[in-house]
């Protein structure tokens, strides 16, 4: 290998054979500007990814089995993240503030690439914070951040309630509803949420609910209530497919009151809204939509986590495992699938790392970027997690081994933070620019 010649500072080597070329004028200036443009981590980063991934491989891949068989929420755990500050508002403070975004996602690979489930419970109080942080004002995340992790002695987990019996992916038509009583300023909150990650448990849940119904997700709002607020509670609790650390539980409304300041984003850009929403104009935040764009690349990391530790696992298996008188691995068939794995395993995190990039930029998701990278890394995860258990044969079909566990964990990913069907549906109205329905 030689160094690149034709452009200043650039970092990129070229083989020595290969013909390097004079650049033509007024060029240099342009590929001087390109050679900026990396894809290696910088100290910062890799110090948190080794620090997790210790935490992953040391304390959660031994755990991921028993927290399974027992469908708990793994607490002796969440508490070890947060005494290592590893669960903490200033670490996801910290990975919010990365100026490349890369840093929540490389924490979130790495983490579910010990156990999706434990990685949940132990990140499912981000997606909480994240509907404070897209719709709250500066004040409210100040004050209501915090709380949602709580510190090692007394620790706070938070949940961000959306769906509903019948409205998961048609988030326009929630039935819980919102009602200002002007006479104390407080907000009544009415429904029954599903599904929700940490539902019941949360100290601080995150409630979407419509003010105005007719107005759909227009006329919705966000809403925190605070620890121990009469009226809500949880109902039943889910036993699901995967994930299982994590809990998953309806969360029932009944005449709760919160208090006016508990209205992310406050009552005057609210009013705004609705306003702007009556007269027909097109509203720049959709309270339920905002946080999910925001979330869904670090969503496609777990992803990418689950799929990751199946291709590693399944490779290792592979180069040991004798049939015929030699390494199964060294039949092309054998091969070529653990090639296809890790391909689309990088693109995953191409696609996760570009939407992670443009959002820390504050661009635009124009061609759905967030939308592709969540698509494409629980596609991913599924299929790769298959593949691993068909390179095992019986051995990566029973519990002795963990790769049945990452396909049942793998499949929450393309059902959840929005379908692969809602996925596809947001990238081709982006591309297309019609309402495909
Ligand atoms: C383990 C788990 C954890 C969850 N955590 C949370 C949480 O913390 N907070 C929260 O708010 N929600 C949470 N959810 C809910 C989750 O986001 C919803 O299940 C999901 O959005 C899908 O909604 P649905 O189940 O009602 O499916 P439906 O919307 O009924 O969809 C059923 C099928 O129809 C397809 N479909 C629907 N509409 C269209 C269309 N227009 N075009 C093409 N296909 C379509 C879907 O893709 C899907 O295949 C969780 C769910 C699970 C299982």
């Amino acid at each position: 290998m030689t160094d690149h010649r034709c452009c200043r500072g650039c970092k990129f080597r070229v083989a020595a054979d290969a013909e390097v070329r004079e650049a033509p004028d007024g060029l240099e200036q342009e590929q001087g500007a390109m050679a900026d443009f990396t894809l290696d981590l910088n100290e910062d980063q890799l110090q948190i990814q080794k620090w997790v991934h210790d935490f992953a491989e040391n304390v959660v891949r031994p755990a991921g089995h028993e927290w399974d068989e027992k469908e708990e929420t793994p607490w002796p755990i969440i508490k070890e993240a947060a005494e290592i500050g590893l669960y903490s508002f200033d670490f996801i403070t910290q990975c919010f503030l990365d100026p490349t975004g890369l840093m929540l996602p490389i924490a979130s690979e790495e983490m579910s690439w010990g156990d999706a489930g434990i990685a949940l419970s132990i990140f499912g109080s981000t997606l909480g914070l994240a509907g404070i942080a897209a719709n709250g004002t500066p004040e409210q995340l100040m004050e209501w951040g915090p709380q949602c992790f709580g510190t090692p002695d007394k620790i706070q987990l938070a949940a961000f309630a959306v769906s509903e019996p019948d409205a998961g992916s048609d988030v326009s038509s929630l039935r819980t509803r919102a009602v200002y009583d002007e006479a104390k300023d407080e907000w009544v909150l009415n429904g029954t949420k599903t599904w929700i990650t940490n539902g019941g448990i949360a100290d601080i849940h995150v409630v979407v609910a419509s003010v105005e119904p007719e107005l759909g997700s227009r006329g919705q709002a966000s809403f925190i209530v605070p620890p121990n607020t009469p009226g809500i509670s949880q109902g039943q609790k889910f036993q699901k497919m995967g994930i299982r650390a994590s809990h998953t539980a309806e969360v029932v409304l009944d005449n709760c009151r919160v208090p006016g300041h508990c209205l992310l984003g406050g009552k005057d850009k609210l009013d705004e809204k609705l306003a702007r929403a009556r007269e027909g104009k097109r509203s720049t935040s959709q309270a339920a939509m905002k946080t999910f764009e925001g979330s869904r690349p670090t969503v496609g990391a777990q992803a990418l986590g689950i799929a990751r530790a199946a291709y590693e696992y399944s490779l290792d298996y592979a180069k040991e495992r004798k049939a015929f008188g030699r390494a199964i691995i060294e039949n092309q068939a054998i091969a070529f699938k653990l090639a296809d794995m890790k391909t689309r395993i990088d693109a995953s995190r191409l696609l996760v790392w570009r939407a992670s990039w443009m959002a820390s930029q504050g661009k635009e998701f124009t061609a759905g970027e967030g939308s592709m990278s969540k698509l494409f890394a629980g596609e991913t995860a599924v299929h790769v997690t298959e593949e691993a258990i068909q390179i095992m044969g019986g051995y990566g079909y029973i519990r002795e081994h963990p790769v049945e566990r990452w396909h049942r964990d793998s499949k929450i990913y393309t059902i959840f933070e929005g379908t692969s069907e809602i996925q596809r549906l947001i990238i081709a109205r982006a591309i297309s620019g019609v309402h495909i329905k």
